[in-house]
Parts: C-alpha cells; sequence; structure tokens
C-alpha cells in the first residue's frame, strides 16, 4: 500500500520537475565519480586592462568532461556540489591546479597575469579556509598577488560580520578579492565600504543591454563611479562586441573580459595565447573565436 501511495505521491511531480529531481541524483553520483577520477579541467579566460591592452588577469573556469555527455556546465553543477559538500574537494582541485598552472606560466617568463578563482560560499564560510589558501600559496610557492579569489555578495548572507573578518584575513595573506557578478545581490551598498576588496566585477546581465537599455547604462556608469571613489578597480563580465566595450571605456571601466576579447580556452591553447600575444592584446581586435 505504502508503495501504491508513493507512486500517487510520484505523480504530484510534473515530468519535467520529475526529469530535473532523478538528474539530480545522476549528476550527484556521477560527480561523486568525476571528483575521484578527476575528469575535469580548468579554462582561462583572459581579462584585458583598457589602457595598456594587456591580459592583467585570468579567470580559471571550471569544466567537466562526461565520458558520455560531454561538457556539463558548471552552471548546473556547482549548485549541486554545494548541497552535497562535494564543492569542498572540487574547490580544492580548482585551488591546486590554477596556483600549479600559473606558476608554470611564470616559469615561463609570462609574468603579469594573475590568476581568478570562483569561490563557492560554502567553501569560504568553512572555518578552515584562510588556512587552506595559505597552505596552496606555499605549497606551490606562489606570490600571493597573483592569486584572486572571487567570491559573491551572498558570503555576507549568514554572518556578515564573520565574512568581512575572513575578508581581513585573506587581505594580510595578499590575495586580492574581486566581487563577482556584482550588482546582482541586493546587500551590497550597506557593505561594500566595509570590504577590504580589490575589485569590482560587473555581472553580464548588465553589460548585455548596455547599448540598447538606458538603465543599464546608468546603473553601470553608477557602478563604476561609486567603485572608484571606494578606490576600487572595475572590471566588465561577458563584453561581446565592439559598442560594448567602447561605452564602457568611455565610462571609465579599468578592465574588461568576454568572448570580445577572447573565449575561456583550455591551458595549452592560453600558452600559445599569451606567447602569440607576447601578453598584450589589442582591444579592438577580437579573438575571433
Ligand atoms: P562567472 O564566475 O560569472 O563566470 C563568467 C561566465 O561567463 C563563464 O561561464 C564564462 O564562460 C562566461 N562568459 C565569459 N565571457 C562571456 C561573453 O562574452 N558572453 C557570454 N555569453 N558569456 C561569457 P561558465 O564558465 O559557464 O561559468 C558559469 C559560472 O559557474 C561562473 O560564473 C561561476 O559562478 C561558476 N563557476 C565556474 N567555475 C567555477 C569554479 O571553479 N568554482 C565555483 N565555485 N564556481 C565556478
Ligand atoms: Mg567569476
Ligand atoms: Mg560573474
Ligand atoms: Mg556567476
Amino acid at each position: 500500500k505504502a508503495k501504491q501511495e508513493g507512486r500517487n505521491n510520484y505523480q504530484w511531480f510534473t515530468n519535467d520537475l520529475n526529469q530535473r529531481v532523478g538528474e539530480r541524483v545522476v549528476l550527484r553520483n556521477e560527480l561523486q565519480k568525476a571528483i575521484e577520477n578527476q575528469d575535469f579541467t580548468l579554462y582561462y579566460q583572459p581579462q584585458v586592462d583598457g589602457r595598456s591592452g594587456r591580459v592583467v588577469g585570468l579567470e580559471a573556469l571550471l569544466r567537466w568532461e562526461h565520458p558520455s555527455r560531454g561538457f556539463i556546465s558548471p552552471a548546473l553543477f556547482v549548485p549541486i556540489a554545494e548541497d552535497t559538500g562535494q564543492i569542498i574537494p572540487l574547490s580544492q582541485w580548482v585551488l591546486d591546479t590554477a596556483c600549479r598552472q600559473i606558476k608554470e606560466l611564470c616559469e615561463q617568463g609570462m609574468t603579469g597575469p594573475s590568476v581568478a578563482v570562483n569561490i563557492s560560499p560554502v567553501h569560504f564560510q568553512r572555518s578552515n579556509f584562510v588556512a587552506g589558501i595559505s597552505a596552496m600559496l606555499s605549497k606551490h610557492g606562489l606570490d600571493a598577488e597573483l592569486l584572486e579569489l572571487e567570491i559573491t555578495e551572498t558570503v555576507l548572507l549568514n554572518n556578515a560580520e564573520r565574512a568581512i573578518d575572513t575578508l581581513h584575513q585573506l587581505k594580510r595573506l595578499g590575495v586580492k578579492i574581486a566581487i563577482d557578478d556584482f550588482g546582482t545581490g541586493f546587500s551590497s551598498l550597506n557593505y561594500l565600504k566595509r570590504l577590504p576588496i580589490d575589485k569590482v566585477k560587473i555581472d553580464r546581465t548588465f553589460v548585455q543591454e548596455i547599448i540598447s537599455d538606458l538603465h543599464d547604462a546608468a546603473i553601470t556608469q553608477g557602478i563604476i563611479s561609486m567603485a572608484h571613489h571606494l578606490r576600487l578597480k572595475v572590471i566588465a563580465e561577458g563584453v561581446e562586441t565592439e559598442p560594448q566595450f567602447a561605452f564602457l571605456k568611455k565610462s571609465h571601466c579599468d578592465e574588461f573580459q568576454g568572448y570580445y576579447f577572447a573565449k575561456p580556452m583550455p591551458f595549452a591553447e592560453l600558452q600559445d595565447f599569451l606567447r602569440a600575444r607576447m601578453l598584450t592584446l589589442e582591444p579592438g581586435q577580437p579573438a575571433g573565436k
């Protein structure tokens, strides 16, 4: 009987939800295997300084290459990994790999760009987070300034005072901090002045409509001006077209990231890319990919 009721309850789910719930369970199990087999790779997307045209940063973006399903988007599996706690080993792997590869670039003479790693709030809020970052820098003999951590406003949600304290500890280590997806959260303005951070990343959704939507243009210029008054750098993400770049540059945005300059690419390709341009990228010369 219980089984029958279970079946009836089951029918409350729409097929769609049903499928999505099933999908999550499957993904969670496969994620476990993937972590054990290290079926991941990091792609890197260049961040370009508007004035010099130099590549000043590289954002590390996690890729899961599934043996039969191909690439699975981090937007899909990171939330699952956060629910299950699998994000911790995954995040360690990302940090370890990013530090090793940026060190490798330095040893090849490609000094200059730092590496930006996305940090889940679940990881950030762990009590041993700062110690882990410190250990990672030591392990690779990496200059702290070459590591940037991208966090979102969500880290302030549960315990803002504690998060701010963690940021101060990271600051003392010497790593850089950027607020990712800036403008999509809710709490930021009140805290922004208290956060020991270096950079604000304007979310792609603003950049997307910057030419066509006066509101997005105004918000973007407001963010840039406010950030500069707080002595923060501003980077725009998701810059896809020349008009977007021109508008942002005119609005005094400092740095740029997006398909207009380069798509995220595997490490080997990145090395060729950096070598070919000798660390410079002429603004206005899209990667063409
Ligand atoms: P994010 O940190 O905001 O990363 C930027 C996303 O925008 C990336 O998607 C990137 O490929 C994409 N992008 C860059 N330029 C353009 C552009 O010009 N046009 C468009 N349409 N998209 C652009 P991706 O790689 O799929 O990553 C999605 C999100 O997954 C990231 O957003 C980040 O929140 C998360 N993520 C990625 N890697 C990691 C990781 O190692 N750890 C954690 N915790 N989260 C990660
Ligand atoms: Mg990011
Ligand atoms: Mg972002
Ligand atoms: Mg994001």
